[in-house]
């Protein structure tokens, strides 16, 4: 955040104008100035016919889970490695997830795990370019043409990735980033869907905001899913983000040299792979995940990465955030309670017992083995990379493994 966020937001707040919704068929139905602005200048950026800006990248999952027409029973497959909103969308119509397993080496849902969980019920496929990088969109997006089922694009973690020369988010039918204060830039929260159908942007602009309450004046007809929420971005945070999508391209270069630098220098320990970068893609490298074995280093992960955290701790100070070295990521999804106990709205189980669709679907333990082995042995993820880190400071870090790696016996 520099100056130019501070005067955008001065200039917003001296208009008086600090949202500019109406909740109904009017002009303002589509936000205000800043608001529309912003779509304009993300849409351009990542090269899409339209960009709604929404409140958070969890709102965009939901409208976008809204938009494809979901119904009560219908099965939305989801990778168990993500961020939580990712596999809650499917439920807020009444769907079931359906957990698919990742890929050993880059980590977003595993074509063929996906194939195998397609039944008649499925509506569509929820694919995670996670940690930075694409997913495998030419093989996924084949099975759901093959099936007639939508795609929607969870690029919360990968903007500025490419796809065999195309931008990430727009690989799908229906795409979701987010501006939350994580993310690679932000506006405190928000978010944006970015989609090139028509129909899609139409009904996510309705559930964005009180379908129901507009529908009649517009001339809407097809009510599917026309329940509107409020998911709209102010114009206070839609001005920072015009700020923060100018600086994207030098913070995103800092980033990725950043990374390259510090998985050439990882490379030389022999019991880390760095990110691998899939074929025909770039990474943007949201965390740098790299993966770690054992049996070559002779210590369990946990046991590693505290030596090399010891190390660390004045770089951890200058970031200011506590622990960003961890193993594992996320505890694989389907073992949240919210699964296990299968109570999501109400007390009955719904959407999990379902009078749409009697089938039960599997969350026990073992379902997806190869996020299982990740989260608890092989995966070790930091963001002891992100600008402005130096040359200095990643030399720091690739030192702190180095040492830890060549000192591994007196452990
Ligand atoms: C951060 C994140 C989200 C949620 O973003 P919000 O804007 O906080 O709602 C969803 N999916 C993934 C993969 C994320 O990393």
């Amino acid at each position: 955040m520099g100056e130019e966020e501070k005067e955008a937001l001065a200039r917003v707040i001296d208009s008086g104008i600090l949202s500019r919704y109406l909740g109904c068929w009017h002009e303002d139905f589509y936000g205000g100035p800043e608001v529309q602005a912003l779509e304009r200048e993300w849409a351009a950026r990542f090269g899409v016919k339209h960009a709604i800006a929404v409140n958070s990248c969890t709102s965009g999952l939901y409208a976008a889970v809204g938009a494809v027409g979901t119904e009560p029973g219908d099965e939305i497959i989801v990778p168990p490695y993500t961020m939580a909103a990712t596999t809650t969308a499917p439920l807020v119509y009444g769907a079931i997830p359906v957990f698919a397993d990742v890929e050993p080496d880059c980590f977003c849902i595993d074509p063929a795990a996906v194939e195998a969980a397609i039944t008649p019920r499925t509506r569509a496929i929820m694919a995670v370019d996670l940690f930075g990088l694409p997913y495998n969109a030419l093989a996924i997006n084949a099975i759901a043409r093959k099936h007639g089922i939508r795609v929607i694009e969870d690029n919360a973690q990968a903007p500025g990735a490419l796809h065999f020369g195309r931008e990430a988010g727009s690989l799908a039918d229906i795409g979701v980033f987010s501006l939350n204060y994580h993310k690679h830039i932000h506006t405190g929260e928000g978010g944006m869907v970015v989609t090139n159908d028509d129909e899609l942007a139409d009904k996510v602009r309705l559930i964005r905001n009180h379908a129901e309450a507009v529908v009649e004046a517009k001339g809407t007809t097809d009510l599917v899913n026309m329940v509107g929420f409020n998911y709209r971005l102010t114009e206070l945070q839609a001005a920072v983000g015009r700020c923060q999508l100018a600086k994207f391209d030098t913070l995103l270069a800092a980033r990725q040299e950043n990374s390259t630098y510090l998985s050439s220098r990882l490379a030389e320990i022999d019991c880390i792979t760095p990110p691998k970068v899939r074929e025909g893609c770039t990474h943007v490298y949201y965390v740098h995940a790299c993966l770690y074995d054992a049996e070559c280093a002779g210590l369990p992960r946990q046991r590693f990465l505290e030596a090399v955290s010891a190390e660390l701790a004045p770089t951890e100070l200058r970031e200011g955030e506590g622990v960003l070295l961890s193993g594992g990521y996320v505890r694989p999804l389907y073992l949240q309670p919210i699964f296990q106990r299968r109570i999501a709205f109400g007390s009955q189980g719904f959407p999990f017992v379902n009078p749409w669709n009697p089938a039960s679907p599997r969350y026990d333990a073992g379902l997806c083995p190869t996020c299982e082995r990740l989260h608890t042995a092989e995966l070790i993820e930091h963001e002891l990379m992100r600008p402005p880190m130096t040359r200095a400071d990643l030399d720091d870090v690739a030192d702190a493994f180095t040492k830890v790696w060549e000192l591994r016996h007196t452990l």
